[in-house]
């Protein structure tokens, strides 16, 4: 538990003009764990995680990443560290080939062998993409698009990825199957993972630790196995009695 975090934020607050959408977040993710953010709709989970990789910035507090403060930087040098972000909605690049996509989640290495690896690795992971590989991304289904979405942001060869709503529009199969390569990518690559969901069983199954966000706040945290057996949980997001 003394491990220092990977990610630490300190009462950060975040706006979109005159709105607050987050009021002093602090959170910490550790090397290689995956935390989640569960919260509804407007929660303001979406800006926690703008706020972390730079699009947004913060009106007050402090974004730490690798003992850096990373909170005035623009997301490209935010990239450039390790720290990549698959936003909510996927934004793959709808007119170029799906290998195309996946190349330009490699731009900032130069280690082309590495880089070879780790195509054959996502190709592994969701062999649909190699069988589309020449297509245009924009012709993927849905969930197509959203493995096509965290392999290019695997391709950058992450510490830490930020995903934001992986089940988004998914049908209950496709999400358990991106769910379960999350899992294996956090396993098998060491990568840490901060999720962001609406969908708190499968969230909770994934991730370690996590934390509960209402109105821009931060009003409960705990483990994975001791929050799925809080009461308010159950009730307000597992649908339990
Ligand atoms: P969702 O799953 O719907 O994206 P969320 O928990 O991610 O929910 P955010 O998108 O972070 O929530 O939004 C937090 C608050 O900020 C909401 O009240 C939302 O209406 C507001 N908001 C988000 N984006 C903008 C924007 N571009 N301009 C103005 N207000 C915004």
């Amino acid at each position: 538990a003394d491990t220092p975090p990977l990610l630490a934020l300190a009462n950060v607050e975040s706006a979109y003009g005159p709105i607050k959408a987050i009021r002093g977040i602090s959170l910490r993710v550790r090397p290689q764990e995956v935390v989640t953010v569960l919260g509804s709709n407007g929660a303001g989970k979406s800006t926690i995680l703008k706020t972390i990789s730079g699009v947004l910035d913060p009106t007050r507090g402090t974004v730490r990443f690798k003992d850096e403060d990373i909170t005035a930087h623009d997301p490209a040098e935010i990239v450039k560290r390790g720290l990549v972000h698959v936003p909510e909605g996927r934004e793959v690049f709808p007119l170029l080939s799906v290998h195309d996509n996946l190349m330009m989640g490699a731009y900032t290495r130069s280690d082309r062998d590495g880089v070879a690896k780790d195509l054959e690795q996502v190709y592994r992971y969701f062999p649909i993409l190699r069988e589309r590989q020449k297509q245009d991304a924009g012709l993927l289904s849905g969930g197509q698009q959203q493995m096509l979405a965290i392999s290019r942001a695997l391709m950058a060869a992450p510490t830490l990825m930020l995903l934001d709503e992986p089940s988004l529009g998914l049908s209950p199969k496709l999400t358990r199957e991106i769910f379960e390569i999350v899992v294996r990518i956090n396993r098998e690559r060491g990568t840490t993972i901060l999720l962001v969901e609406q969908n708190a069983h499968m969230a909770l199954n994934a991730a370690d630790f996590g934390y509960v966000l209402e109105n821009g706040r931060i009003v409960m945290e705990d483990t994975c196995d001791r929050l799925r057996e809080k009461e308010d949980i159950r009730e307000f997001y597992l649908g339990m009695k």
